[in-house]
């Protein structure tokens, strides 16, 4: 199958999800929501996911594994999960042996992503893992082992793949609403102001913003064009005497060749706030602005400039964390694979390697096996 028509297909399922039907995904149990167990109650886990299960169809919280015994037990008690529902780091491969959880989400911080994935596995659990799916290729490649090896389901974080604008802009280049698609800008950033956060620490981070904002950018790149990139040329900017970036780097600027001639100028940063994502075709131009948010995304379509908002079509419908909850519950009851998989995250973490080495060796990256 080409890129380009998986990824149709893989849009038009996600369109599905995207506005609440499940019925894209075939046999589904009904009589039961699969039960998923949050590893790590920190602001993603615990401030954005588990308020999410409130709108899911098919998913609900069934146990939550944190460092911090009193907050797991706060938690579980506010969501009625008894006690048999909290583990710790230490007691979590004994999830084993809780029926009651089919899916692991790990929420923690990325360079633990592959550790607790394997873990999960191999305690016979699903396992939906945030992104970046881990902090290596080889890391990644061993997530996909484990699961497979223990035939258990693989999905990334990648909510974007849920959310209904990104939906609707991806099916308006694929129908050729902005003609040939030559160019994508895809910008995302934050002013990251702490220089204590794991997230600067390149032991837990793996790197800077490339790893948590710029894997929008890579990820909108790659959805938007519909293709696979054959070459990256990166540039980085960052100061080193800012107590920021001792570790990690701020700011990457990359370019992105695809076969077809379509190009990406991709950017992630950590010191200013930014998020959007332009596509240009030869008959006019698809934007949005902010693009990839956790919810006021808007988006435009124009010959020269923003001429007509768009609306995604049928609203909001189910949001995007509910969507991408559902998705991988519905995947686990019919046996189909999630749209976004962990070779999904690998392709990505192959790109985000070449893009650092890029930087780092001042040259183009072949991303197609050609010298
Ligand atoms: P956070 O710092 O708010 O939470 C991290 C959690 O991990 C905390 O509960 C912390 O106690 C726990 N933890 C366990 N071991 C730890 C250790 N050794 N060091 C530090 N923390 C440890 O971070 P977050 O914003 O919730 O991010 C968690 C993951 O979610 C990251 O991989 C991030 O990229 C991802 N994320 C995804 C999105 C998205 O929109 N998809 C948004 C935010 C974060």
């Amino acid at each position: 199958m080409t890129i380009a028509r998986r990824d149709l297909i893989l849009s038009a399922a996600a369109l599905a999800i995207g506005a609440g039907s499940a019925a894209a995904f075939g046999a589904t149990r009904p009589d039961r929501k699969l039960g998923y167990a949050i590893v790590g109650l920190g602001s993603y886990g615990l401030d954005v996911i588990i308020p999410q299960f409130a709108n899911c169809t098919h998913s609900r919280l069934a146990a939550v594994v944190s460092g911090d015994p009193v907050k797991a037990r706060r938690v579980a008690a506010a969501h009625g999960l008894p006690a048999s529902g909290i583990y710790s780091y230490e007691t979590f491969d004994s999830i084993r042996d809780n029926p009651d959880v089919d899916i692991v989400y790990v929420c923690l911080p990325n360079a633990l992503h592959a550790a607790y994935t394997i873990r999960a596995a191999k305690a016979g659990k699903h396992v939906l893992c945030e992104k970046p799916m881990a902090v290596s290729v080889a890391e990644c490649e061993a997530m996909i082992a484990a699961c497979k090896a223990a035939n258990r389901k693989l999905m990334i974080g990648y909510r974007c793949h849920f959310e209904a604008y990104n939906l609707e802009a991806m099916r308006l280049a694929r129908t050729g609403a902005a003609g040939k698609i030559r160019y994508v800008r895809s910008e995302h950033g934050f002013v990251q102001r702490d220089p204590a956060k794991w997230r600067l620490k390149r032991a837990l981070s793996g790197g800077g913003s490339l790893m948590d904002m710029g894997i929008y950018s890579l990820q909108a790149a790659r959805y938007m064009i519909g293709e696979e990139p054959i070459a990256v040329t990166a540039r980085e900017s960052t100061d080193r005497r800012d107590p920021r970036f001792t570790e990690v780097e701020d700011m990457l600027d990359w370019t992105l060749e695809f076969p077809s001639g379509a190009m990406a100028g991709c950017q992630s940063m950590y010191s200013a706030n930014q998020n959007r994502i332009l596509l240009m075709g030869d008959a006019g131009r698809i934007e949005l602005e902010p693009a990839t948010r956790y919810d006021g995304n808007q988006m435009w379509v124009g010959k020269d400039g923003r001429e007509r908002a768009v609306l995604p079509p049928g609203g909001p419908g189910k949001t995007q964390f509910a969507g991408q909850l559902d998705h991988l519950a519905t995947c686990v009851s019919s046996g189909r694979e999630p749209i976004v998989s962990g070779e999904e995250g690998l392709r990505d973490m192959r790109i985000v390697e070449a893009i650092y080495r890029s930087a780092r060796e001042g040259r183009t990256i072949r991303l197609d096996g050609r010298a």
